[in-house]
């Protein structure tokens, strides 16, 4: 990395709080101006080795003996020098850019100023897209590559997950989700304060598809997998209900949509309510899927055979 650097004005603008978001460490208990909880950085599991002075903006690892302020945090995660790592501080916080410099982050005032999920400042680096699951799951790498999607080991809230990018529909990365390997709970991992509701995952890709028909899945890889077969103008609901702020997105954005839930109850269910919602305010067609499978344990051909003389724009 090279480029100009202010150590000064990065140490003034992030707080260890804000960085200790930022790589979403779990766990840590607040009392009065300080934090305490397991080290992320030698990632040990005694609950108290790690405590951090929020007034004198430091840390401590008492097992590790690494302590500092945020530049030095920052080194220890990325194991990078304290130059490199005072550049990807202003990288990840936009610090010396015109519009907010000095300024501190604060995902609440970007919240109330958009009435939406507040975009996120980093994404993840160091994603396994050749993970065994991805494959397991019928996701090709390019595919995987694509949407930003595979494992992930570092310490932090999505360590042992794979992690899906969710983006709003300027494309902005708004969280991430984690996906447990096994049936462990949570299936899926969010971040706290997360307003899935708010978002249709994939949304920026299917309006830069160009198309006016768009085809609605419940979940990340069945949308991966439309996706994969050849229909770029797909979405997630991330779940089988419509919310409201989704249903206007749909209207607005597209002339014509296509539902293709879960072929089971929770499927069956949501798509008649979203059938009922939208009849007569945009062009609809719902598919039903037989009893007990979904769209991301189809065959490439069978979602082909399903979908293609369904989107077409002309229809
Ligand atoms: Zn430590």
């Amino acid at each position: 990395m090279s480029g100009w650097v202010d150590f000064a004005a990065v140490k003034r603008a992030v707080s260890l709080e804000t960085v200790l978001r930022h790589y979403q460490v779990p766990g840590l208990r607040r009392r009065r101006n300080r934090l305490q909880g397991c080290c992320p950085i030698h990632r040990g599991e005694r609950e108290d080795s790690f405590r951090v002075d929020l007034d004198k903006n430091v840390f401590r690892c008492f097992s590790c003996q690494a302590g500092g302020n945020v530049l030095a945090f920052v080194a220890a995660m990325e194991r990078c020098s304290i130059r490199d790592a005072a550049l990807r501080l202003q990288h990840w916080f936009s610090i010396g850019m015109p519009d907010r410099s000095w300024a501190p982050v604060s995902a609440q005032l970007v919240r109330k100023k958009e009435g939406g999920n507040p975009p996120l400042h980093f994404a993840l680096t160091n994603v396994d897209y050749a993970h065994r699951y991805l494959a397991e799951r019928g996701i090709d790498r390019a595919t995987a590559v694509e949407f930003g999607v595979g494992f992930y080991a570092r310490p932090g809230l999505m360590i042992g997950r794979i992690v899906i990018p969710i983006h709003n529909g300027r494309g902005e990365i708004v969280a991430y989700a984690g996906r447990a390997l096994d049936d462990r709970a949570p299936k899926y991992k969010l971040p706290t304060g997360f307003h899935k509701s708010l978002e249709l995952f994939n949304l920026h890709r299917a309006l830069a598809a160009g198309n006016k028909t768009v085809i609605v899945v419940e979940g990340y890889f069945d949308c991966m997998r439309v996706h994969q077969a050849g229909f770029p103008g797909v979405v997630a609901l991330m779940g089988a209900s419509l919310s409201p702020r989704q249903e206007s997105t749909l209207l607005e954005r597209f002339d014509r949509v296509i539902v293709l839930l879960d072929g089971d109850a929770a499927g069956l269910a949501g798509s008649r309510s979203i059938a009922a919602r939208l009849s007569g305010r945009c062009s609809l067609v719902t598919v039903e899927l037989p009893d007990g499978t979904q769209p991301d344990q189809l065959s490439t051909t069978a979602i082909q055979e399903l979908l293609k003389h369904r989107t077409s724009d002309s229809f």
